[in-house]
């Protein structure tokens, strides 16, 4: 039983975030289990598991190598710690480029269906970007219906996925030197579906061994997901709902309302929530909505299908990965609306102590005891209006006695795409350039990913990043880092105060916060474009650039290939939680220096902050003066 006072303290210990403490303490006090709780009851996690060193890929296992050198030093069929590792690694990497592909797959398969004018709501928004990247895959635009362009892009797209060509279009966006590389070690991606799919026959027994070749499979799979599966679903979701424009909007715990239906829209995929946020205009719906007793529907986003609202249309965001449970704690959510990729399984039953409906929507993310709503293009509004009413329908269930809703929203600004940072700089990054080479902006780096309750939530991506722009280092930032900095305040012109006086000056200047919200997940794909256009234009390779990535709190699948296409574009990048690779120093070595050597980046594992931002702030320098500036 937790007194007042500790209850206070856990929630401090918990998270950073003051309505995030609020809320923990109200779940505490209502008996809720969170993340927080189970993960505390699975502790001491096996530390085979966490060196890697554990195999159960085949009916002989599991197997487990002993870490200190002993014995069993090889699986039943003989496999030793370094393919064991590796192997492991490879198998969780595909899990994640498989995520980000397939979502960028149903993108487009949308688009198709909004061309052949069988879907229900959608529209060609950005025809601008529809022609420009028809034109990479070198289909024709002049004289043609905007309809016709994006049958025959959505076509050509689909077939990348199986590419017999031998190599993926959007690849081709990466500048020659860093192509040379990729094709110097053989990891230039051919097709998406083929490098997961063969990464699934390397890993089954008996196939790959040698670690090196099966690490070099990972990058190669990992660069299929950046420069191939991200980045489709990025450019599709542009073209069909518009590229993001800067805006403002607020997020946190507090963007719930008291008294309007408030819907959580949570998971990656925006193709539902856009048509949500399409049915929430329909007057009819709004008078429903009065009528059951409430001012009018409040939709707030989370974790990457938040993104992706509040990047395009200025939807508010309530929270990242470890919000989930704790909006529906705050009593006050009539529906949370699901499509897939983060979503707890834990979410029916904290709805359950509520009076929150959780609507699932894919065919592909059933979760027992929730609401299956199917989604599908040729009905997507109808649903999404179906949707709505059951929120509506449920607003007299809201229990006001339970009811908290914390604090005050913060302010964002949001809606940095690669082509609005290029525009806002003049057409071309030159004056980036020029920045960069003056000084005024010592280096960019990209924080990413999740939230892990390993870390206080977003303690992580807070404190690097206020250590980086104090060293007048830009930061980008996609998926929950950027809505824990968006929690913190620091999305906002007026964060550049903390910022070294050089790149306030520069923000200053162009009216723009130090860290810029460049989109869900998927949306690194922006950041590797950008580099890519920068590289160009100075005519070296990326990983000749002075930038850097990290994942301060990750824990998804996904993050390992964000990091690895990272690290294999010639980004150096920090990871705040170890990946299970300790078990092999084979592995280990491969990745923290062998790959220097390829790609002039590596992976390093950090878990203070500060001690990240050293590290970044010394590749940094190192890549400066390698350009000799
Ligand atoms: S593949 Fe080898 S190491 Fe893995 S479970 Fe089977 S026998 Fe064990
Ligand atoms: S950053 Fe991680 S937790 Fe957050 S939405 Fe993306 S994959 Fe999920």
């Amino acid at each position: 039983m937790f007194s007042s006072s500790d209850i206070k303290q856990e929630a401090e210990k918990r998270a950073l975030d003051t309505t995030d403490q609020e809320i923990i303490g109200k779940a505490i006090e209502d008996g809720i289990e969170t993340a927080w709780e189970r993960f505390a009851l699975q502790q001491p996690q096996c530390g085979f598991g966490q060196l890697g060193v554990c195999c159960n890929n085949c009916a002989m296992g599991p197997c487990r190598i002993d870490p200190y050198g002993g014995k069993p030093s090889h699986g039943v069929c003989g496999a030793n710690v370094d393919t064991i590792v590796s192997r492991n690694l490879l198998d969780d990497l595909s899990v994640g480029a498989a995520a980000h592909s397939d979502h960028g797959r149903e993108v487009v398969e949308v688009l198709l269906e909004t061309a052949e004018g069988k879907s229900e709501g959608y529209r060609i928004c950005d025809e601008e970007k529809l022609k420009r990247v028809a034109e990479e895959y070198g289909i024709g635009t002049a004289g043609r219906s905007k309809e016709d362009i994006a049958k025959d892009l959505a076509l050509g797209m689909l077939a990348e996925f199986g590419s017999v060509k031998g190599f993926i279009q959007m690849a081709e966006r990466a500048p020659d030197k860093t192509k040379a590389i990729w094709t110097e070690f053989g990891i230039t991606p051919r097709g998406i579906d083929r490098e997961i799919v063969e990464a699934m026959h390397r890993v089954h027994m008996g196939v790959d061994a040698d670690f090196i070749n099966i690490l070099l499979h990972a990058m190669r799979t990992a660069l299929a997901d950046g420069w191939g599966g991200s980045m489709i679903a990025t450019d599709c979701s542009d073209i069909l709902f518009g590229t993001p424009k800067p805006l403002t909007s607020w997020a946190n715990l507090g963007t719930l309302s008291t008294d309007k239906v408030n819907v959580v829209l949570h998971g990656h995929n925006p193709l539902l929530s856009e048509m949500i946020v399409q049915a929430v205009e329909d007057p009819e719906l709004k008078k429903y909505a009065i009528e059951k007793g409430a001012k009018g529907i409040n939709l707030v986003g989370m974790c990457c299908t938040g993104n992706e609202l509040l990047m395009r249309s200025g939807i508010p965001i309530a929270g990242n990965v470890l919000d989930q449970e704790l909006a529906i704690a705050t009593g006050a959510v009539e529906a949370m609306v699901v499509d897939y990729q983060c979503i707890f399984p834990s979410i029916p039953a904290t709805a359950g102590c509520y009076h929150t409906k959780v609507v699932t929507t894919s065919r592909k993310a059933k979760i027992p005891g929730t609401q299956y709503m199917e989604f599908s293009a040729e009905t997507a509004l109808s649903t999404a209006k179906e949707i709505i009413r059951l929120a509506i329908d449920n607003y007299p269930n809201r229990n006001l006695d339970r009811v908290r809703i914390p604090g005050k929203p913060m302010k964002v600004m949001a809606g940095f795409s690669e082509e609005e940072i290029r525009k806002a700089l003049g057409g071309t990054y030159k004056p980036l350039i020029d920045a960069i080479v003056a000084g005024q902006i010592k280096g960019v780096v990209g924080i990413v990913g999740c939230n892990h309750p390993r870390i206080k939530q977003d303690y992580g991506h807070v404190t690097l990043a206020k250590e980086l722009i104090k060293r007048n280092i830009l930061v980008v930032e996609t998926g929950c880092a950027a809505i824990a900095c968006g929690k913190a305040g620091l999305l906002l012109p007026e964060a550049a105060d903390n910022a070294g006086s050089r790149l306030k000056a520069v923000c200053n200047l162009l009216g723009i916060p130090p860290v810029l919200h460049m989109g869900s997940c998927v949306d690194n794909s922006r950041i590797l474009v950008m580099a890519s256009m920068v590289a160009k234009e100075l005519g070296v390779s990326i990983g000749d650039l002075p930038l850097g990535g990290a994942a301060p709190e990750w824990y998804s699948q996904k993050a390992l290939p964000i990091g690895t296409y990272f690290v294999a574009s010639g980004v150096y990048t920090v990871l705040g939680i170890p990946p299970k690779i300790f078990g092999s120093k084979n592995v280990l070595n491969l990745l923290a220096e062998g790959l220097k050597g390829i790609t002039n980046s590596a992976f390093a594992v950090e878990p203070d902050p500060v001690k990240a931002a050293d590290l970044l702030e010394e590749e940094i320098n190192r890549k400066r003066a390698a350009l000799g500036i």
